[in-house]
């Protein structure tokens, strides 16, 4: 197995300080002073003999099929497949983070590293057509050289680049990432400086001041919150958060108030109540947020989308599974014929285009749904090379889907329960192969066991 941390790229945005060949990074705001081979707050960039480098350029855990609302984002290519890319390390250190295994290098499981080019990711995608590069999970801004390079190659062969973020970055990084990024999904964590002083270890004005930057370069912008139990789902809380976002950028952002589950450090209480965000969803909507959705509760009407004019339903949601039921193809509302702002609707969603339909089932295995989980990585091992056709079932409802697994090295998809109804997924496929069935316990979760101990 290779060790991730022999071989490093040189980093951008760092300056020398002084003769002793002592380096400052500029990336993220935390401006980390660095002495020779000593190692930034983030465990991934560091000083190789007076150069900042990057540790984890190209540096991935596994390349993920999922759709573009395991992101949040409902209003750019509804239920788009879309190909999942997360790194190691991060800029914050939150003790609720549910990607604590890759985020806190200390943690890492190095046999969890993968090895991608940029050319490897661009070809992964276009093979497996798919539309969208999702940059994502632990946080994209300390992997910044890899996600720009990669980001650019793919614009130029016609993908689109999502970025997910907490955004702690600063002013030049953002610049690049503006030339090359498509749609932005921001986590504000909190309007409490204290919250990010205490919690994150970071600070909130940059990440507002970065959110700004992108709101006036007029990408695509969506803004998610994370209601953490008892850290920051009180009601002035929310007003904040809303408040800014009307006084900063406008109404019709797209917000989500998403539900958090104990993970990490931050395990002694319960998941985020489905009325406390009910109430925040409420209270945005009264205070004249127009585009306002609830993550990770599975139920009818958290996440649909409605025509602003008329209130006709437009998408429905359930968790992550969509259906686009009210607009035309170029957005129009099919009640009112009133235009939405839901961007390129129908796009990227077809199932991968698959010429081998005639297999045998060789192996097959059932998953019944419950209380904590609703969705799954299917993962084959990561060192196989051979193509897997998988066939999903979801019992009781009609719906069937085909993946394949192993085509330019795409090696997890994400499946997820459809309707109230459902029970589970019977899953079967062509090969010996094991095939191992992942716990996803929230959006953007990378889980890297079978069970669901590694966050309880
Ligand atoms: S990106 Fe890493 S090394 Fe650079 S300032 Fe931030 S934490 Fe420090």
């Amino acid at each position: 197995m290779k060790d991730w941390r022999e071989s490093s790229v040189k980093a951008k945005f760092w300056t020398k300080t002084g003769t002793n060949g002592r380096v400052n990074c500029h990336l993220c705001p935390r401006e980390c002073s660095l002495n020779k081979n000593q190692m930034g707050f983030c465990k991934v960039r560091g000083n190789s003999e007076g150069e900042l480098h990057s540790y984890n350029y190209g540096k991935s855990v596994a390349a993920t099929e999922e759709v573009i609302e395991t992101e949040a984002v409902n209003h750019f290519m509804p239920g788009a497949r879309i190909l999942s890319l997360g790194n190691i390390g991060c800029m914050f250190t939150c003790d609720f983070c549910q990607n604590w295994q890759t985020s806190q290098v200390k943690h890492l499981d190095p046999s969890v590293v993968q090895f991608y080019t940029p050319e490897q990711v661009v070809d992964m995608a276009i093979k497996n057509d798919i539309k969208v590069l999702s940059w994502t999970y632990n946080d994209p801004v300390v992997w910044h050289e890899f996600v720009y390079d990669t980001a650019k190659l793919a614009k130029e062969k016609g993908l689109i680049n999502l970025y997910k973020s907490a955004f702690y970055i600063q002013e030049k990084p953002v610049e690049e990432l503006i030339e090359v990024i498509d749609i932005f999904s921001l986590s504000l964590k909190s309007m409490d400086p204290e919250f990010y002083r205490d919690i994150t270890k970071g600070e909130l004005q940059p990440m507002l001041d970065a959110t700004k930057q992108v709101y006036k370069s007029g990408k695509h912008l969506e803004i998610s919150q994370l209601l953490i139990t008892e850290r920051n789902e009180g009601e002035d809380d929310v007003r904040k958060t809303v408040q800014w976002i009307l006084d900063e950028l406008d109404a019709s952002v797209p917000l989500h108030f998403v539900g958090f589950h104990p993970a990490y450090k931050y395990l002694n209480v319960k998941r985020t109540s489905k009325e406390r965000l009910l109430r925040a969803r409420e209270i945005a909507l009264e205070m004249g947020m127009i585009n306002v959705y609830i993550g990770n509760v599975y139920e009818d009407e958290m996440a649909d989308t409605k025509c602003t004019e008329c209130n006709h339903t437009q998408v429905k949601r359930f968790g992550l599974t969509t259906e686009i039921v009210g607009l035309t193809k170029d957005s129009m509302c099919t009640n009112c014929n009133h235009p939405s702002s839901v961007k390129f609707p129908f796009m990227g969603t077809e199932e991968r285009a698959n010429t081998n339909t005639s297999w045998d089932v060789v192996s097959n295995k059932d998953y019944t749904w419950n209380e904590e989980v609703k969705s799954l990585h299917l993962a084959s091992p990561v060192d196989s090379n051979e193509c897997i056709n998988l066939q999903v079932r979801h019992i009781g409802t009609e719906i069937h889907r085909n993946y394949i697994l192993g085509d330019g090295g795409l090696s997890r998809v994400i499946v997820s329960r459809s309707t109230a109804e459902e029970s589970g997924i019977e899953v079967r496929w062509d090969k010996k192969t094991k095939i191992s069935f992942m716990p996803v316990l929230d959006r953007a979760h990378f889980p890297i066991a079978e069970t669901v101990d590694e966050v309880r």
